[in-house]
């Protein structure tokens, strides 16, 4: 039996302590392994693409903290920027010269993008620009498609029903909010020309928001077309488009999914790489819809740890990192490193299973051959994803604990380790049953 599963582990002790203390042990479900039938990864320390848990156990990481930390754990110029405005001090509530930095270098890097403002989390991101969508255009529903994420806020967590409308995600969401939300197929051209040539709904929808690759159904690319039929309908509509780049901001080009598929959004929400792994996230967009936020407009919204000084530092040094455009040949060369003999190897053994890359971050989906969308994303076989999860924690490797989550590629994954995961995967992949055998 591997080791991750022995009940004595400092690590097993740490998490069932947390457990009579914190709701499932954790603050952020997917932290809790469900459906893996192991216990969870209690992690002390990070270094580069490596973590240690508390039983001193190293694993090549994968997650990143869910890709915040782009360039690994502990970098030295975020550490050191960090250091040196924590002695100036951590928050202050009042302005910091820094906040200024972090948006310029915001400003410089996404064209889209001409006014700024800070937030601590996507999921803030995502409601101001959704508040943000709805005062600008005095309409009140909004478009969202099926296995995107857009954060825990009630008007997200709508998943697609029977009809149009859909049903809550969660318990404690009032029945009257899902009126507001529409949710559509993803990649699905034909449902997105539809629902803006209804009668009923076309002058109602305030914005159409969208994850421009998916990363939180596993990594699902747009279809060629349809982010710029997407572009053409709300434009034509007097909708806006807001890109949720949480995820893909800085990661999958300099300026996002949106330079790389050349498509243009109205509101863009930024999170995870613009805090460098501490909490920030923005919302930014055309000057005139920014200045309708308060205090300049009637569009209320604040936070007490907005733009943080220490997170603004973190983001900062890791933005001024990423002015090196080198960095994005580099991730993709170590992501065919690790991806391309997999995905070869799967295609060659004709096996239930498939992987999907954009840039640096990839997802390898057991059960089914392709995933275009939400419904095509259900169909994963979660069983054979817990053993293979298993099997690489047990070999020292942490790809995030969940079927339905992105694997995230660092410059600070040194080429060696690379290549230890992906003979790993091959490894795994050879002992799978091909489907020829099975029919
Ligand atoms: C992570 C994520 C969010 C939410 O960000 P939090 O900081 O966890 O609130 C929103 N949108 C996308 C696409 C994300 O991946």
């Amino acid at each position: 039996m591997p080791s991750v599963l022995s009940e004595s582990t400092l690590s097993a002790r740490c998490y069932r302590t947390m457990c009579d203390l914190l709701p499932g042990g954790v603050n952020s479900p997917v932290r809790a392994f469900k459906g893996l039938g192991i216990d969870p990864v209690i992690v002390a320390k990070g270094m580069g693409d490596q973590i240690w848990d508390l039983d001193d156990r190293c694993y090549i990481d994968f997650c990143l903290s869910w890709g915040a930390l782009l360039l690994g754990h502990v970098h030295p110029k975020v550490v050191h920027a960090v250091q040196k405005q924590l002695a100036k001090g951590s928050s202050f509530g009042i302005s910091t010269e820094i906040e200024g930095l972090l948006a310029k270098k915001v400003v410089e890097k996404i064209p889209s993008i001409e006014r700024v403002r800070f937030v601590s989390s996507g999921t803030e991101a995502t409601m101001t620009a959704l508040r943000l969508a709805r005062g600008c255009t005095g309409r009140s529903h909004l478009v969202k498609f099926s296995g995107n994420y857009h954060g825990h806020s009630d008007a997200f967590l709508v998943e697609a029903g029977s009809g149009l409308f859909g049903v809550p995600m969660s318990a404690g969401i009032p029945p009257g909010l899902l009126q507001y939300t529409i949710n559509l197929p993803y990649n699905d051209s034909q449902a997105l020309e539809r629902l803006f040539s209804d009668p009923e709904f076309r002058h109602k929808i305030a914005a159409v928001i969208i994850e421009p690759v998916a990363a939180n159904m596993g990594v699902v690319p747009p279809e060629p077309g349809f982010l710029e039929l997407l572009r053409e309908l709300t434009t034509a509509h007097g909708a806006l488009l807001i890109f949720d780049e949480v995820v893909t901001g800085f990661r999958v080009a300099a300026a996002g999914a949106q330079q790389l598929y050349g498509v243009m959004p109205d509101l863009t929400c930024l999170g995870k790489v613009v805090g460098g792994g501490l909490p920030a996230a923005a919302v930014g967009g055309r000057r005139d819809l920014m200045e309708l936020l308060a205090p300049l407009g009637p569009v209320y919204q604040a936070g007490t740890l907005s733009g943080n000084p220490l997170a603004m530092a973190a983001g900062l040094a890791t933005l001024e990192e990423l002015d090196d455009l080198s960095i994005y040949r580099e991730l993709e060369r170590k992501a065919e490193l690790l991806c391309n003999p997999v995905r070869d190897k799967l295609l060659e053994r004709n096996v239930d299973a498939c992987l999907q890359r954009v840039g640096s971050m990839f997802t390898l989906f057991f059960g089914t051959q392709q995933v275009r969308n939400g419904r095509e994303a259900q169909l994963v076989d979660k069983q054979l994803f817990a053993s293979c999860y298993r099997h690489l924690l047990s070999v020292g490797i942490y790809p995030p604990p969940a079927q339905h989550e992105a694997w995230f590629i660092s410059p600070a994954h040194t080429d060696d380790h690379l290549c230890y995961v992906r003979d790993a995967l091959l490894a795994w992949v050879e002992q799978l049953p091909s489907r020829r055998d099975s029919s």
